[in-house]
């Protein structure tokens, strides 16, 4: 069982802001931005690329996209997927990140850190 689908169960606590019979979504515990929360599909997959049905990965994005602007309230915001330990994932049951809720020069940062690498 992954965390996730502990945090599902309500066996381990979280922050929820938005649930679904398909979705939940809740706050990261070591947040990366001022808003971060991870949007986790319940069906089990490990990875977004195990997911093969294109409803499936389009009905993911489109509740991180609910998520983002309806429960967290932002307009401006980052969907950021790592799939694979190479690329720094380290739970493997399928979330989007969303992150969000800087400052004009926080984002400024950011975006110099991302395209730095
Ligand atoms: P990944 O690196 O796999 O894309 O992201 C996993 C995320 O899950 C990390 O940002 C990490 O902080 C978060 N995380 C790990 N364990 C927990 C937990 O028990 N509760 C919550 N809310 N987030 C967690």
């Amino acid at each position: 069982m992954t965390i996730f689908e502990k945090i599902i169960a309500r066996e381990i606590p979280s922050s929820i802001v938005f649930e679904n019979d398909d979705y939940i979504a809740f706050k990261d515990i070591n947040p990366r931005a001022p808003v971060h929360v991870l949007c986790v599909p319940k069906k089990v997959s490990s990875r977004l690329d195990e997911i093969s049905d294109p409803l499936e990965l389009g009905m993911l994005y489109q509740t991180a996209i609910k998520v983002a602007r309806g429960s967290c309230g932002l307009t401006d915001y980052r969907l950021a997927v790592n799939v694979g330990v190479g690329a720094g994932q380290i739970v493997f049951h399928t979330h989007i990140h969303i992150l969000g809720g800087w400052t004009d020069l926080d984002a400024e940062k950011q975006h110099q850190d991302m395209a730095e690498g």
